[in-house]
């Protein structure tokens, strides 16, 4: 239950004198609140610029153009002959005249703001209109004692179609005449160092600019606001955190038996940061504790194998492993790689997508229960209901990003309580890393197997195309496999799947039947049946789209095309060029961009040539880009902040996280005095979710 304490803040706008239902509909727009804006939606509605009104001239001096506070005797109505002139007033002071322009006026209202003969104070801009000084449609009139309210710094804020400043303007000053006085929740002594004001002062004044400074994100009463929101975000993560390893794990040991023979088995033997990552995965099993860690390894660092050892790991103790990934053709693939290597131990792997149905799937769904199959790999059809396992002790998911924390949390609450190892191939920033996975271990791969050439990557216009498909061929001659992708069309599948086509059908005149074709219209089986002929016969050049984004491993490819490059974001380029360089030979990586390319798409292909550290690349787009899409907004689970901006105030991210993780480990129910303003934090933005966790103890 909210506190009352913010039942002020949660009151819907339409609560505030001047809005209703229509003006209430728009607020929602232009804040961006959820449904229904509330009192805080504007409270969070920070200023984007402020007018400075405080420019008052006399009338000789006033400068065109600018926005100036005039003190003026009203003179001479001059109403319009016809409706389409305008109506003119002439107002003057002790140095000069200037006429106030009105279109589509209504006398009699004018008469009444602005009786002949009396003294006014008009603001708004200064415009030249042949050899006369104007204004038309002053934004304030008032009388003389209205001067101090006029001649002010007004804020400026973020508005949308319909709605004006000034209905914005005065919705806002109501709203912020209803915000309470709350405790504070944050330690005084870093209040103190921070020179940071309460709160509700804090609000005030990110409302109350004065100057372009005050608008920085990085001002104390911005700053302080920011890290409110961090620190809901941060202690909400922690509790949860803290409630998964409050829960007792299971304690599984490995013999090591299994995993010697797959390691026997295998062509290579693991880089260091593997072996560092399979050992710390052991430990969190072999702990009593539940694992929940990430393991995060960039493109074709080797994630699948030290997957698969852990996966081992538990098996050896006797229970089952289970292996999630994000798309049919991943799960097929992992299958691929896992299953011969299992087979060696004689490890029984079953493969459970949505396509398997019937006897095959009742025969799974079978094993799985009797325990008689140690080892599932599957798509999310392995999570839904109707799916028992006899003893699923290890859970891994690849590639997160395509999943989210919410499911996450559902996972690992499911009844047996599994250990579970996520793995994403995202080089996600630190900053981020602690946003969207604040609730979990880490482990890095930070090496790349030996003997990896460097992609040589390229950037070119499409307009060269001939050029492309000139070295192409040469490329192919010499026994190359080439991945040409074709953009994303506005989120659109169908369109993607135009574009796709079309680019098959021109290759196609060229190469016949050495091109094939794959998106995400195909059905499965089509799909797969295009993937093997890819990796293993006939098809030479896939025409894909960002189908192949995720995972997919064919050795043999080393040169990719990708169209439009320019529409993708970094990471996205750098997850596709991971599908080349994929073992020793030199691989090449065309980028072709349209014509008229913006300063910012220059730079970021750059980077593409530059470099293939994943880390800069991920860092590079977060400063571009934001948050939101780098994680891929919805998705990520990551939340979108309106007062923090995960740039910006990363360092104040930081200090939440270890804020959240002091506050947790010394006050776990919230009970002390900031415990209890802490609560209110967490119901002020509206993480009610996390305080049941409170109580779980
Ligand atoms: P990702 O981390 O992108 O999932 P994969 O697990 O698919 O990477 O591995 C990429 C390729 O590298 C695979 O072909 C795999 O067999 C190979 N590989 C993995 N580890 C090593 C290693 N230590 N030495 C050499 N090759 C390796
Ligand atoms: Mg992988």
């Amino acid at each position: 239950m909210r506190p009352e304490i913010l039942f002020s803040l949660y009151k819907p706008v339409t609560d505030l004198a001047g809005v209703g239902p229509r003006i209430g509909k728009l607020i929602e727009t232009a804040t961006g609140a959820e449904q229904g804006a509330k009192i805080v939606d504007l409270c969070w509605h920070l200023p984007s610029g402020l007018i400075d009104r405080r420019y008052a001239p006399s009338i000789a001096d006033a400068e065109p153009g600018r926005i100036a506070t005039i003190t003026v005797t009203v003179g001479k109505h001059r109403k319009p002959p016809n409706k389409r002139l305008p109506y003119k007033i002439t107002v003057s002071d002790d140095t000069g005249s200037m006429a106030l322009v009105f279109f589509h006026a209504r006398a009699d209202y004018l008469l009444k703001v602005l009786p002949e003969g009396e003294t006014r104070v008009i603001s708004g801009t200064i415009e030249r209109f042949s050899d006369e000084l104007q204004m038309s449609h002053p934004d304030h009139i008032g009388t003389r004692d209205e001067i101090d309210q006029i001649m002010s710094v007004e804020p400026v804020y973020r508005l949308t179609a319909g709605l004006s400043l000034k209905v914005l303007g005065k919705a806002m000053r109501g709203a912020l005449k209803l915000i309470p006085e709350l405790p504070d929740w944050l330690d005084p002594a870093f209040l103190k160092q921070r020179q940071w004001q309460p709160w509700h002062e804090a609000l005030k004044d990110a409302h109350a600019p004065t100057d372009e400074k005050d608008l920085s994100p990085l001002t104390p009463a911005r700053a302080r606001l920011a890290y409110d929101e961090l620190l809901a975000s941060q202690l909400t993560l922690a509790l949860v955190r803290h409630s998964m390893r409050r829960q007792k794990g299971r304690t599984v040991h490995g013999n090591g038996r299994l995993q010697a023979i797959v390691r026997n088995a295998l062509p290579f033997s693991l880089t260091g940061s593997q072996e560092s990552a399979v050992r710390e995965i052991a430990e969190n099993m072999a702990s009593n504790q539940r694992l929940l860690r990430l393991l995060q390894g960039d493109v074709g660092s080797g994630k699948t194998i030290v997957a698969l050892l852990s996966m081992l790991n538990a098996v050896e103790a006797g229970g089952q492993a289970a292996l999630m990934a994000p798309t049919e053709i991943l799960a097929r693939q992992h299958f691929a790689t896992i299953q011969p290597l299992a087979e060696q131990a004689h490890v029984t792997v079953a493969l459970l997508t949505g396509r398997e149905k019937g006897k095959a799937r009742e025969s799974i769904l079978a094993g799985l229960k009797s325990g008689n199959i140690s080892m599932v790999i599957g798509t999310h059809a392995l999570f839904q209901s109707g799916v028992e396992f006899k003893d699923l002790a290890f859970a891994v998911i690849d590639e997160q990003h395509r999943f989210g924390v919410h499911q996450r949390l559902t996972l690992a609450a499911k009844g047996q309580r599994p250990d579970v190892l996520v793995m994403t191939a995202t080089p996600i920033p630190r900053t981020l890393l602690l946003m969207a996975y604040g609730d979990m271990d880490v482990s890095r791969l930070t090496e790349k197997p030996a003997g990896r050439k460097p992609i040589d990557t390229r950037v070119m216009p499409l307009d060269r195309l001939d050029d492309v498909t000139g070295a192409i061929s040469r490329a192919m001659n010499k026994g190359a496999k080439v991945y040409w992708v074709c953009p994303l069309i506005e989120e659109s599948e169908t369109l993607d799947a135009a574009a796709a086509e079309e680019r098959y059908d021109h290759l196609h005149q060229l190469y016949g039947d050495k091109v094939g074709l794959v998106h995400g219209r195909m059905k499965a089986a089509d799909k797969d049946k295009v993937m093997n002929d890819f990796a293993n016969g006939s098809v030479d050049i896939l025409v894909a789209t960002t189908v192949i984004e995720v995972g997919v491993d064919v050795p043999a490819a080393t040169v990719m095309v990708i169209e439009h490059a320019e529409r993708f974001g970094l990471s996205q380029l750098h997850q596709l060029r991971g599908r080349i360089g994929r073992d020793d030979t030199a691989s090449t990586c065309l980028l072709l961009y349209a014509q008229n390319l913006s300063e910012t798409a220059k730079a970021r292909l750059k980077i593409m040539r530059e470099t293939d550290d994943g880390f800069r690349i991920a860092e590079e787009d977060l400063r571009l880009r934001g948050a939101g899409e780098l994680l891929g907004t919805r998705q990520s689970g990551a939340p979108d902040f309106r007062l923090a901006d995960l740039v910006e105030h990363a360092d104040l991210l930081a200090i939440a996280r270890d804020d959240a993780e002091l506050i947790v480990t010394r006050d776990p129910e919230l009970k002390s005095e900031r415990g209890e303003a802490l609560r209110i934090l967490l119901y002020l933005f509206e993480r009610d979710s996390a305080v049941p966790l409170l109580r779980a103890g």
